[in-house]
């Protein structure tokens, strides 16, 4: 759904502290009005100045005008940073908490590097909208109609003389901040990708390196490096051109004031205090049209950020708590019909139905590709199914709260890996509760992985993870196969479970699952014999369909598929 305007409705979504602004606004107001009372005071001071020198009360109210601007400056400018701050603290907040809630289709689509520049850069463009470009806009309104009000009220013709810069400065000054504008979001745009690819690259560096792929990355970063180069050298070219023309706009105009208004002054027309005064007001002219120019382009730049933003604030959260029905104790699992595809050209299953019996070990076997892990997604809720049905006993699984669900699911992944925290809370990281240390080393112990931490540096409390110990693919398995044991889930997932243990290790996980498989519904995708031939229940699923269904002996007897993977096996 199309927003009207993204950046009020993004500012709705956020509560912006309405008072914060309202003061800041208000104060940059009063110091802009100050900024106009100053060059009067100016004028008044040269034309008098014996008897202003002699005038106490004068210098007092002309010395506490300054200071009290200066003390509202302040006041503005740490209100101005406090809302700020504000908006990037929410609006970031924001953000996060809604892309963790986002569904697992979310995260197939968007790269990790331009998420994270939506979180940071485009929060950034709307803060700096919100708190430079919009408080300026006010007080510049006011310096710039107040001072063609008081150059016109003290000599309108110096006054026609010194505006001619203002049409100078519109055609030429406002075009060019458009174009640098342009040039900045260019650089931003680019900037993103290249943080992209340098995380993307940094996550691959052993693959990179042993594909001898050093000077291709290189290569391609190089070439986004040199966008954001060509794209600073030609800011470089327009600020070359546009200095150096406005200030020779101003000269000119200047120039131009102080050679008629000196004639005015000469003939007697206006006093030399009212000259200083309209030079001091020809000089807040241009400072004003820049901001609100600004405005204009600053707002283009915000509405792209703030787009962004709302789409993100528009995806569609997983639903955590939306029943509450209470999980039942074993009950049989069963897929019926079910239709489904990560994306619309790729259509995983169509009316696919098995059952899973309770308390069993369940084998899927078949060719890679073939939608076993898919299975696996579908049963803990990463993915939802197009349509059919799945069921726990007589439910839906999706009329349990998803948090409830997933409380009650153990899922070893392909390659989960480990977090960067220590061993113990690793293996704790799905409880809500530490729970005490004789349990974890139970449930260590038969995960097979209490050994292998006893000869760590501090045993259960070792960093481990990127910023700790590295630990082997084996070694991460089994903390992952831990960590599931302990949740004691009714069902538990495992997928390929066994891929990168050695010969000893999996011998001892496939007798730790059984252990644990016994109140418990398992289902296993397997490759290896070893698994499959425990198993209670074996499906076969080639590209999408179940071809057989049953145990060991039946489906060697009547699966040819089944039979040539068993033998290609053996003969391993
Ligand atoms: P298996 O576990 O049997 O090897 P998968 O269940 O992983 O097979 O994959 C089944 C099909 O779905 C494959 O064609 C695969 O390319 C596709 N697939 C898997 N994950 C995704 C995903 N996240 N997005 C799009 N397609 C996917």
């Amino acid at each position: 759904m199309k927003q009207k305007n993204p950046v009020l409705h993004l500012v709705n979504e956020i509560e912006i502290p309405k008072w914060l602004l309202f003061f800041s606004v208000l104060l940059s107001v009063i110091g802009s009005i100050f900024q106009l009372i100053v060059p009067l005071f100016t004028q008044n001071i040269v034309d008098n100045f014996s008897e202003v020198i002699k005038n106490k009360y004068y210098i007092i109210v002309f010395v506490f005008i300054f200071l009290l601007s200066s003390i509202l400056n302040g006041l503005s400018i740490y209100l101005l940073t406090k809302l700020g701050e504000n908006i990037i603290y929410s609006l970031t907040n924001k953000v996060w908490n809604h892309i963790l809630r986002l569904k697992t289709s979310f995260f197939d689509k968007n790269s990790n590097g331009e998420l994270l520049s939506r979180i940071i850069d485009d929060t950034k463009s709307i803060n700096s909208f919100i708190t430079e470009i919009i408080p300026s806009f006010f007080p510049s309104i006011i310096v710039l109609f107040g001072s063609i009000f008081f150059l016109f009220m003290l000599d309108w013709e110096t006054a026609l003389i010194a505006l001619i810069s203002i049409p100078m400065y519109v055609i030429l000054i406002i075009p060019i901040s458009n174009v640098m504008q342009k040039l900045s979001y260019k650089t931003q745009l680019e900037t993103a990708k290249v943080s992209g690819v340098i995380a993307h690259v940094l996550s691959k560096i052993k693959l990179v390196k042993l594909s001898n792929s050093i000077n291709k990355e290189f290569r391609q970063t190089n070439s986004y490096l040199r966008n954001i180069y060509y794209l600073g050298v030609k800011e470089g070219v327009i600020n070359s051109i546009v200095v150096p023309l406005s200030t020779l706009i101003m000269l000119v105009s200047m120039g131009g004031v102080l050679g008629f208004g000196g004639y005015r002054v000469a003939s007697g027309a206006i006093s030399p205090g009212t000259l200083i005064a309209l030079i001091f007001y020809m000089t807040q002219l241009t400072d004003p049209i820049e901001k609100i120019s600004s405005l204009f382009t600053g707002y283009k730049k915000t509405i792209g950020a703030s787009q962004r933003l709302s789409e993100i604030l528009s995806e569609e959260k997983e639903n955590l708590q939306n029943n509450n029905l209470n999980i039942l104790n074993s009950v049989d699992l069963s897929f019926n019909n079910v239709s489904f595809s990560y994306d619309e050209n790729n259509h995983v299953f169509t009316n696919l139905s098995f059952t899973i019996p309770k308390n069993k070990i369940t084998a899927i076997v078949g060719p890679s590709g073939s939608g076993k892990t898919t299975i696996l997604n579908l049963i803990s809720r990463l993915y939802e199914i197009q349509s059919g049905s799945i069921k726990y006993g007589t439910n839906s699984i999706y009329d349990y709260s998803l948090v409830n669900w997933r409380k009650n699911l153990g899922y070893v992944m392909q390659n989960s890996g480990v977090l960067n925290r220590t061993v113990k809370s690793n293996i704790t990281y799905s409880l809500q509760e530490t729970p005490c240390i004789e349990d974890i080393i139970y449930y260590s112990k038969l995960a097979s992985t209490h050994d292998f931490i006893m000869k760590l540096p501090n045993d259960y409390n070792t960093l481990i993870g990127e910023k700790g110990i590295n630990l082997s693919g084996g070694e991460k398995q089994r903390l992952d196969i831990a960590r599931n044991f302990i949740k004691t889930p009714g069902i538990l997932l495992l997928d390929e479970a066994t891929s990168n243990l050695d010969s000893e290790s999996e011998h001892k996980i496939q007798e730790s699952i059984k252990n644990v498989s016994n109140d418990r519904t398992t289902i296993i995708v397997a490759h290896r014999l070893s698994t499959v031939l425990k198993a209670d229940k074996i499906i076969f699923i080639d590209n999408g369909e179940i071809t057989g269904m049953g145990t060991h002996e039946e489906l060697l007897a009547r699966h040819s598929k089944y039979k040539n993977m068993i033998e290609l096996q053996q003969l391993k």
